[in-house]
């Protein structure tokens, strides 16, 4: 499915077709998405929102058409809801810094999960630890599935904020949002919940979900890398101080201080990555061309194979297993180091991802040292499996 629209695919590495199971990491470009980055750049390319010439116009019009495209896929309220960031983890930053100035002090709570991207644990460590608050974490069971009887118990009425993953991107595991937003509700406490592993695979409505954040990053959803964005209730982002200073962000500037610009532009100071952006939407509406359902059906058709061959290898061992997951297998064989599977598989020109995957305290939980990971994207194949199968059955004697 789809992939004669990657180039990259025809890539060979070592004299052998590319074999691509690395997209949690980060997904390849279809080349729409490339045809737009070199159309902007040949004839569109100019600084936006403050020139009067033409391509200064047309390309302002073109980046908020993007960004009416962004808030049409995740159902925001609103425009001013959506901010073009770098990517998920400036997103993220973004909140904890920005609300934690405003909503956190002393003493304070903020609940995160334990099985959180780096991304998603330590800037709200940073701020906790800026501001004299405590991060709590949400522990989870040996499958990979977030403990909620745990979760309800770490709400006090020092409780700020919760920071919970859509989806593991070690584990796999599809959390329960829905729920975990609720109960945070039922206490007078937001939710951020970090996309980045969902938005290319589960179609997002940020209002059916309730969420009061939502970061994701274009680069994983078939996008160039360097733009992401933050979804964020207008509510919480009009009482919230910008991030950064600079342009743009600004509606006065005089000696005496500054008066802040309408949202979203409170937070986008300086110059975007506009061609970027640009790329988003173009990584949209490929997405919306093949339907994010039918992406995800296809990805979990192939996660679903792949894992019934590979139980018939010796010394497999699955880690994540969750009863809802995403199209994310984490695994081990025997006592081998992850890192060396990994060279094996890129030599046989299959490219996994070993390690912990920003992902420390996973690792500790299991006391592993880390995983090999493949993932899934819509242009991976049923002959994808087959040969990253047929590699794993080459190396698994070599590893024992
Ligand atoms: N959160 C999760 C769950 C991720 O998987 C990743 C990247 O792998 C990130 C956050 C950080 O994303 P980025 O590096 O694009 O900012």
């Amino acid at each position: 499915m789809q992939e004669s629209l990657f180039p990259i695919l025809r890539t060979t590495v070592y004299d052998r077709p590319l074999i691509y199971l690395d997209n949690a990491a980060t997904t390849q470009k279809p080349q729409s998405v490339i045809d737009v980055l070199n159309s902007y750049y040949t004839s569109l390319n100019s600084n936006i929102h403050r020139g009067t010439h033409y391509l200064a116009t047309a390309a302002t019009e073109r980046f908020e058409e993007v960004r009416r495209k962004v808030c049409a896929f995740i159902n925001a309220a609103d425009r001013g809801e959506v901010v073009f960031t770098r990517g998920t983890t400036e997103s993220i930053n973004l909140v904890a810094s920005s609300f934690g100035e405003r909503f956190i002090g002393e003493g304070d709570e903020v609940i995160v999960s334990a099985m959180e991207h780096h991304s998603d644990m330590v800037p709200w460590q940073m701020v906790c630890g800026r501001k004299g608050a405590k991060v709590k974490y949400i522990p989870f069971s040996d499958e990979g599935v977030l403990d909620l009887d745990a979760y309800k118990k770490l709400f006090t009425e020092r409780t700020r904020i919760v920071a919970v993953n859509h989806v593991s991107n070690t584990l796999g595991t599809v959390n329960p949002v829905e729920e975990i937003i609720k109960i945070a509700h039922s206490h007078d406490v937001p939710v951020l919940i970090d996309g980045a592993q969902s938005v290319a695979h589960i179609a997002v409505d940020v209002q059916a979900l309730d969420c009061d954040f939502y970061c994701f990053s274009g680069h994983k959803m078939y996008a160039p890398m360097g733009v992401g964005v933050m979804y964020g209730k207008r509510r919480w982002l009009e009482e919230m101080p910008p991030y950064q200073g600079g342009g743009e962000m600004i509606k006065d500037v005089t000696l005496e201080g500054t008066t802040y610009n309408e949202l979203p532009f409170k937070f986008e100071a300086g110059t975007p990555s506009v061609g970027d952006v640009l790329g988003l939407g173009a990584a949209i509406d490929f997405m919306l061309s093949v339907g994010v359902e039918t992406i995800g059906r296809h990805e979990m058709e192939l996660h679903d194979y792949a894992v019934e061959r590979m139980r018939d290898i010796e010394g497999m061992r699955f880690i994540g297993t969750a009863p809802h997951k995403a199209a994310v297998i984490s695994f081990l064989i025997g006592d081998a180091h992850p890192y060396d599977v990994g060279t094996l598989l890129d030599k046989l020109g299959v490219a996994v991802r070993t390690g912990h995957h920003c992902t420390q305290p996973i690792m500790d939980r299991y006391g592993i040292p880390g995983t090999v990971r493949a993932s899934f994207a819509v242009y991976n194949t049923r002959a994808d499996v087959d040969a990253f199968i047929n590699a794993l059955n080459r190396i698994a004697p070599m590893l024992s």
